[in-house]
């Protein structure tokens, strides 16, 4: 059977000289395994298709649950990643996590639209300690796991003078009026509007905001900790990144 799926490469192993068995990441069959031959080879027209990264339309063969590459054409690269080692550990982190949180043989909503958009955004310049969170936060909700921001879960104020709290644990805001628990992170304002803006605006803009140094570094730890206890599981490629970071 002969299909063909636009998606992103986010693995490769090779086998062998010139093959490769290369992960696809896919909205109509989630990540999909297939062998592309000859793939290493110079002068092979998949190779630019079938590197880590890019974005291409794959037409594959399937036999069974077997796919192998008959064809790729490069829609858009993001080769340009592999330049800086920062950019391409964070950009390897969330790889890795939509490889561990994307089932294979089911369909998706609009993944590959969003890790194009957190690789694009890593790679544009914008400071990678804020995509790393806008990922975190926002594919929590593409998982299901989107915390209430909306406002306090007690009495529903927006924004509380006394500053508002939030609630790791429950996924849920608290105001200072209301506030019961003691494991509760008051946030700074900048840190709450960053939060709405990841989880609230459209996914082309959820990456998008200017944070302070202080406020960044707690969104960090935030949306960190929050991504990591929904999967319950941390990844080698985030130890990696944070090791090799600048600042
Ligand atoms: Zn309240």
């Amino acid at each position: 059977m002969l299909v063909t799926y636009d998606g992103i490469v986010i693995a490769r192993r090779e086998v062998g000289e010139n093959s490769v068995f290369i992960d696809i990441l896919t909205d109509e069959q989630g990540i999909i395994e297939a062998s592309a031959h000859g793939a290493n080879k110079i002068n092979s027209s998949i190779l630019s298709a079938a590197a880590l990264f890019s974005y291409s339309t794959f037409s594959l063969s399937k036999n069974k649950l077997r796919y192998t590459v008959n064809s790729a054409k490069p829609k858009f690269t993001f080769h340009e990643l592999g330049k800086d080692i920062e950019k391409l550990a964070l950009a390897s982190y969330f790889a890795q996590s939509v490889r561990y949180c994307t089932p294979s043989e089911q369909p998706q909503d609009s993944i590959v639209r969003f890790f194009a958009i957190a690789l694009f955004e890593i790679m544009h310049g914008r400071p990678l300690a804020s995509v790393k969170a806008a990922f975190e936060l926002r594919y929590s909700r593409e998982l299901g796991f989107a915390p209430n921001l909306v406002g306090c879960d007690n009495c529903g104020e927006y924004d509380c003078a006394d500053g508002m709290y939030f609630l790791p644990d429950k996924a849920k805001l608290i105001c200072a009026d209301c506030l019961y628990v003691d494991n509760a992170v008051k946030l700074l304002p900048e840190t709450l509007f960053a939060m709405r803006n990841i989880i609230f605006s459209p996914l082309d803009r959820a990456f998008r905001f200017n944070i302070s140094k202080d406020a960044e570094k707690q969104l960090g730890d935030i949306c960190e900790s929050y991504f990591l206890s929904r999967v319950e599981r941390s990844f080698p490629t985030l130890t990696y990144y944070k090791k090799i970071k600048i600042n």
